[in-house]
């Protein structure tokens, strides 16, 4: 089990000068890529599911494999909701398995952006799970990002910067300062001194959108000023791409779709090898199993029996249904005892994502409701206790 929590991961990277790569994923060739290439460098990575792509896949489907890799993988990693749009989305994520969301609402005047940005670090941060906010706007121009980004670049403020993280307690923040998302027209231009100033008046580590096309010096340019995740994309897809129309080519007699996508992991983990070494993650996952917190999560187990006269089922199809929307529950497993003579008939076992979900759980108005008016009236008899996955 490698998922460790991301504050952990990136404030090792911001005070250590090096950046942890943010590759995002769209298939299982994507989520293998990643992870040979992490595993292969020794490095940390953060797995990465932008909203914006939930159009070309499953997105609980994919978290199932997301998670499973993760899991699996002996290289710290943490999966992360990328350019969430609502607070549903960010909910939605941290149910799915997300142990990091961004909330995006960089299109918003600032006002309304912290508004919505704080009511989701709210939500999160009751679940133990961090946040990434965006100020300014890292416009899209060319690529598969760009309909998605429409419109010009706004470079972000700094003073602007220190209000939007004191009023919303964002953990990252993604700046704009010249990158664009997708592919770039020419030779991007970046502000160093606008996120130098960014980084000095925030103390908080800072990402990066749109790093396709940038040069070394600039990579390393950025990642001396507090840039501690890099997002990165389409040049992925671009590999990606290419070895599919060379197997286009090769493939134009025979061979169907095994045909095309055959080998389009190579070209994929080797771009995203060069790019763990460039920005300094290779060789730092052992350090990182050592400082950071693994992820874990907590069962709430209640086992009960019901007053003789009653009949529960109502009870517990309302039961399931409200407790698994609650913020920070991952599943809600309702049972019966297999056996007529058990000394407790029913059980409730509530997953939560975090510890800190046990407070939260206990205080959400849906729970205190529940509880008070519909579970503790049939269930007299009951024991509960709260336990956390072991090492
Ligand atoms: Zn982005």
């Amino acid at each position: 089990m490698a998922l460790f929590d991301m504050r952990g991961m990136l404030n090792h990277a911001h005070q250590h000068g090096y950046a942890i790569a943010a590759f995002d994923l769209v298939s299982l060739d994507f989520l293998e890529a990643i992870i040979k290439a992490a595993e292969s460098c020794q490095a940390p990575v953060i797995l990465s599911l932008a909203e914006s792509h939930f159009e070309y896949f499953d997105f609980e489907l994919a978290m199932a494999a997301t998670e499973a890799a993760a899991k699996r993988t002996w290289v710290p990693v943490a999966i992360h909701l990328d350019h969430g749009a609502s607070l549903q989305s960010a909910v939605s994520a941290i149910r799915l398995g997300c142990n990091g969301v961004m909330v995006d609402a960089s299109t918003f005047p600032l006002s309304e952006n912290m508004a919505r940005t704080k009511s989701v670090v709210d939500m999160a941060h009751a679940c133990g799970v961090p946040v990434e906010g965006e100020l300014g706007y890292v416009a899209g121009v060319e690529g598969e990002d760009a309909e998605k980004h429409p419109g010009e670049l706004i470079y972000t403020s700094p003073e602007e910067a220190v209000r939007y993280v004191e009023h919303t307690g964002v953990d990252f923040l993604a700046v704009s300062i010249g990158t664009v998302h997708g592919r770039m027209r020419g030779e991007p231009q970046l502000d160093f001194d606008r996120l130098n100033s960014i980084n000095q008046s925030l103390g908080i580590p800072l990402v990066i959108h749109g790093g396709t096309g940038l040069s070394n010096e600039q990579f390393r340019k950025l990642i001396e000023r507090g840039v501690s995740k890099i997002n990165y994309f389409t040049a992925l897809a671009d590999a990606a791409a290419d070895q599919i129309r060379s197997n286009l080519s090769a493939a134009q007699t025979q061979g169907g779709y095994t045909a095309l996508l055959k080998g389009i992991q190579a070209p994929m983990q080797a771009e995203m090898e060069r790019c763990i070494r460039l920005w300094g993650s290779d060789e730092r996952a052992g350090e990182l199993l050592a400082v950071c917190q693994a992820w874990r999560p907590v069962d709430h187990i209640i086992i009960y029996n019901v007053s003789e006269d009653s009949d529960p089922e109502a009870m517990i199809a309302e039961g399931r249904k409200v407790l698994a929307a609650i913020p920070g529950v991952r599943e809600v497993f309702a049972g019966k005892a297999v056996k007529d003579d058990a000394g407790y008939r029913y059980s409730w076992n509530v997953r939560f994502c975090h510890p800190d979900v046990i407070d939260s759980y206990r205080d959400h108005p849906e729970h205190v409701k529940f509880a008070n008016n519909r579970f503790r009236p049939l269930a007299s008899d009951r024991i509960s206790s709260d336990f956390l996955e072991t090492a």
